[in-house]
């Protein structure tokens, strides 16, 4: 049931770990977006610092939760996944207690609709995350074709603490190829010291530093609810119209929780 190895493990911090697995069967054909199941038997020992859970599970249980893919179609080599530790949590304790070599399941399947698919080529993207949320929007920046000639791509990344903030380097060093590639970090619970943008995504667009237009841009909004509600309901007012397969729109959607 276990069919895949663990190759590589980073620590952000202690509760932030980018995940590089690797499917026996080689890595699937996904799209930028898209996420699979990871999992654990139940059996396996939860990490250092974990809460108690709301519910034990059987020791022959899979546990499995989604996760969207990290990186790009075109790595061969693993799957990344970004993973938040919740301290309660069934899986995530026992994936943070994953050491390289270790085996879980990784569902062979590939799912989801948060794909680039459907948004016109001439569209800017305004990709707008929190926490982990920023996984999926990797996948996509990290692949060739999301730079359409012309393409204005903006990267908002929401955390609480500066130290939160994975992948900076890398979306920074986009900004230095010749990408239109604009990033902006905003951390809650900074402290005075910080010299970057503090509070909720919110601010960015209330201040003007970020006004997206219904006619030009798609906005894509990915992980925490509170967040995707906020955002939903300020970017509706403005026009746009949230995509869903029966009605296409300017406004894609998704949860984790
Ligand atoms: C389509 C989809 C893609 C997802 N992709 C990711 C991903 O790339 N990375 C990721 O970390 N999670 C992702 N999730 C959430 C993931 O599936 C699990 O819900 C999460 O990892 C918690 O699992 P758990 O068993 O430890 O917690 P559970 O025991 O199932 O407890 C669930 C509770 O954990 C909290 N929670 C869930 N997700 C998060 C999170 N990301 N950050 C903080 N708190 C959370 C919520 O309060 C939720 O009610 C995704 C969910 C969906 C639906």
């Amino acid at each position: 049931m276990l069919n895949s190895t663990l190759i590589e493990r980073i620590e952000v911090t202690p509760d932030l770990l980018i995940l590089r697995v690797k499917p026996d069967a080689g890595v699937p054909d996904f799209k930028p977006g898209q996420y699979v199941a990871l999992g654990l038997m139940g059996v396996a020992p939860r990490c250092i610092g974990a809460e108690p859970e709301v519910e034990t599970p059987a020791a022959d249980k899979l546990i499995k939760r989604a996760y969207s893919i990290g990186s790009s179609p075109t790595q061969r080599e693993y799957l990344e996944f970004y993973v938040a530790v919740v301290p309660t949590g069934t899986l995530t304790t026992r994936l943070a207690a994953l050491k390289v070599g270790d085996r879980l399941f990784t569902q062979p399947k590939v799912t989801g609709t948060f794909t680039l698919d459907g948004i016109e080529r001439a569209r800017n993207l305004v990709l707008v995350s929190t926490g982990t949320g920023l996984a999926p929007f990797m996948s996509m920046v990290r692949t060739g074709d999301v730079w359409a000639p012309k393409r204005r791509v903006t990267v908002i990344h929401g955390v609480r603490f500066p130290e939160d903030f994975a992948y900076s380097d890398e979306l920074r060093s986009y900004q230095k190829r010749d990408l239109d590639l604009r990033y902006l970090p905003i951390a809650s619970r900074a402290g005075d010291d910080y010299t970057g943008y503090k509070g909720r995504i919110q601010r960015l667009f209330d201040e003007g530093l970020v006004s997206p237009d219904p006619e030009n841009d798609s906005v894509l909004l990915c992980g925490n609810p509170a967040m995707i509600e906020d955002m939903e309901r300020h970017l509706v007012s403005r026009g746009f119209v949230v995509h869903s397969k029966k009605t296409p729109g300017n406004l894609h959607v998704e949860k984790y929780w």
